[in-house]
C-alpha cells in the first residue's frame, strides 16, 4: 500500500504537493518523495515521514515546475532502502518519472525479459522500475513508428503504449507518470484494483488537475468534485492543461474489482470512492456486526474500538445493538500503525507501545471490542489480555472484516497464508487462540451485498482473485518478501 499524488497546474506545484502528501501519510511511512518537471526533473526523496523528508522550506526550494508527483511508500515489494523509494526517473531516450501503488504479480518474468532481451540494468528491487521500463519500451515503439519521433507523439500514441503495457504487466497498479514535455499520465490495472481518483480546480492562471489515491487530498487542496478513473481509462493532462481521456466508457462495471479492504482499513474515513464515503461504509459494517452479535445471543454492556480505523464500525455496532459506545483504549498517536510496520518484532513492540485501557470504561463490564480486521491475531491477543487486566467481565472480539483466509498478491503484506490466523482454523479455534469469550465476524455474503456484490475484490476472504494467481505467482511473491527482508 502506498499513497500517490500528481498535480499539473499553471502555478508552481512543489509546496502543494508536499502539503497534499501529508494527507496520504497513513498509506505509507517507509519513505516519501516528490518530483517536479520544468524542462528537467527535480527529485527529493528520503526514508521516513513526509514531515521528516521535507523538514524545512529549503527541502523543496529546488523542486521547480508546474507539474509533479508525490509518493508515500509502504514497501510491499522491494526493500525499505532509499534506492527503492519513489519517484523513479529516467532521462534517456526521453524523460519519464513515475510513481505507483500496487504490486506487479508477474515481476519475475518481466524482470528477466527486461534484463535479458532489452539489456536493461534493473537497479531497484521494486516493481515500479519494471513498469517504468515497460512503458518506456512501448513509447519507444510508438516513437519509432511516428514521423518526427517522440516529439511528434500525440496522446493517442501514449494511450496505445499503455494499452500494450497492460497486456504485459499483471497485477494491481495505479500509476502516475510525468512524461517530459507531454504532461501527466494516469492509469490503473485493467480491473481497477487499487484506487485512483481525479479532481480539478482553478489556480491563478487557469485550471489545474490532480490525481490521488484518496479524495481527502483534494479537500485539502481545494479541488473537486472528485471522480474515480474507470479501470480501463487512461488520462493524459498535457502541458497546456488540456485533458485527454481514453477507454473509460467501454469498461463494463462488472469487470472492475476494486479492493474492498480500502473501505475496511486502508483509506481514511473522510475518503470517498465512487459515491461510497468510507465512514458511511464502516458504519454499515457495524450494523452487520450487530446482526452477528445478536445471532450469537450476546449482549455487551459497552462497545469500544481499537483506535482509530474501527471507530465507525464500532459506533455502527453500538447503534445497532442499542448499547453505549465508549473510547475504551487510549492510543499513543506518535507511533505508527501496527499493521504497516514491516517486521514482526517491530509490530509486537508497537502494539505494546500504543494502546492503554481506560479502566473506568472496562472494569466489571462485558466489553465488545471492535477492530477493523484480524490478520495474524497478535494484536487481538494483546488487546484481549490488557482488557482482562483492566477488569473486563467478558471480552467479545469483533472484526469488521470477514475472516481473512487467503493471501493478497496485490500490494498488501498479507501475502503468506501461514500468517493468517483464520486461514487454517475455525472461528472456534481462533476464538480459543485469542483468549476471547466470543469472536464475531460479519457474514461474508451480507458483507459482499453491502457493496452490491460486484465491482469489488473480496479475494482475501473468498479466494476468487480477479487476475490469474497461480501457485507459482504465490511462491514468487513469498520468495521476494523473504529476499527483500520484509518477512523472515
Ligand atoms: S485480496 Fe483483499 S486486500 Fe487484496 S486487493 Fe483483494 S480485497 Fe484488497
Amino acid at each position: 500500500m502506498c499513497g500517490i499524488l500528481g498535480l499539473i497546474s499553471p502555478a508552481p506545484v512543489a509546496e502543494r504537493l508536499v502539503y497534499g502528501l501529508t494527507g496520504l501519510q497513513h498509506r505509507g511511512q517507509d519513505a516519501a518523495g516528490v518530483v517536479t518537471f520544468d524542462g528537467r526533473f527535480h527529485v527529493r526523496k528520503g526514508r521516513g515521514l513526509v514531515a521528516e523528508v521535507f523538514r524545512e522550506d529549503a527541502d523543496r526550494a529546488d523542486l521547480l515546475g508546474r507539474v509533479g508527483l508525490g509518493h508515500t511508500r509502504y514497501a510491499t515489494q522491494g526493500s525499505t532502502t532509499l534506492l527503492d523509494a519513489q519517484p523513479l526517473t529516467m532521462n534517456y531516450p526521453f524523460g519519464l518519472s513515475m510513481i505507483h501503488n500496487g504490486n506487479v504479480t508477474n515481476f519475475e518474468a518481466l524482470r528477466s525479459e527486461l534484463q535479458n532481451r532489452q539489456h536493461r540494468v534493473i537497479e531497484t528491487s521494486n516493481d515500479l522500475e519494471l513498469i517504468l521500463y515497460t512503458l518506456a519500451e512501448e513509447i519507444e515503439a510508438e516513437a519509432a513508428a511516428t514521423p518526427g519521433g517522440f516529439r511528434a507523439l500525440r496522446p493517442e500514441a501514449l494511450f496505445a503504449a499503455v494499452r500494450r503495457l497492460r497486456q504485459k504487466v499483471d497485477g494491481a497498479y495505479a500509476v502516475l507518470v510525468v512524461i517530459a514535455d507531454k504532461g501527466l499520465l494516469a492509469f490503473r490495472d485493467a480491473f481497477g484494483i487499487r484506487p485512483l481518483m481525479m479532481a480539478s480546480g482553478q489556480a491563478e492562471g487557469g485550471p489545474e488537475h490532480a490525481f490521488a489515491s484518496e479524495t481527502s487530498v483534494f479537500d485539502m487542496l481545494g479541488l473537486g468534485p472528485a471522480r474515480a478513473l474507470a479501470a480501463e481509462e487512461i488520462v493524459l493532462v498535457d502541458m497546456d492543461g488540456v485533458v485527454h481521456t481514453d477507454g473509460g466508457s467501454e469498461t463494463p462495471a462488472r469487470a472492475q474489482a476494486f479492493c474492498s479492504f480500502e473501505h475496511i482499513y486502508f483509506a481514511r474515513e473522510d475518503a470517498s470512492f465512487g459515491g461510497w464515503r468510507v465512514a458511511a461504509a464502516r458504519a454499515r459494517m457495524g450494523h452487520l456486526l450487530a446482526d452477528a452479535v445478536r445471532a450469537r445471543g450476546l449482549r455487551p454492556d459497552v462497545v469500544i474500538d481499537v483506535p482509530s480505523s474501527a471507530y465507525f464500525a464500532a459506533s455502527g455496532l453500538a447503534e445497532g445493538l442499542g448499547v453505549p459506545y465508549r473510547r475504551g483504549l487510549a492510543k499513543n498517536n506518535h507511533v505508527g500503525r501496527s499493521f504497516i510496520v514491516p517486521s514482526a518484532i517491530d509490530r509486537a513492540r508497537v502494539v505494546r507501545q500504543k494502546l492503554n485501557p481506560i479502566p473506568e470504561v472496562i472494569a466489571g463490564r462485558k466489553v465488545a471490542v471492535v477492530d477493523d480486521s484480524i490478520v495474524r491475531g497478535t494484536t487481538s491477543r494483546h488487546i484481549i489480555r490488557i482488557l482482562r487486566e483492566a477488569g473486563a467481565e467478558a471480552v467479545y472480539m469483533v472484526s469488521a472484516a470477514p475472516p481473512l483466509k487467503h493471501p493478497c498478491p496485490y500490494g498488501i503484506d498479507i501475502a503468506r497464508r501461514a500468517e493468517l490466523v483464520a486461514a487454517e482454523h475455525s472461528v472456534e479455534e481462533v476464538e480459543a487462540q485469542l483468549g476471547a469469550d466470543a469472536l464475531i465476524y460479519p457474514d461474508l455474503a451480507a458483507f459482499k451485498a453491502l457493496f452490491g456484490g460486484e465491482g469489488h475484490c473480496f479475494a482475501c476472504f473468498d479466494g476468487h482473485y480477479p487476475t490469474a494467481v497461480t501457485e507459482e505467482v504465490r511462491r514468487s511473491i513469498e520468495r521476494e518478501q523473504v529476499a527483500s527482508g520484509r518477512v523472515g
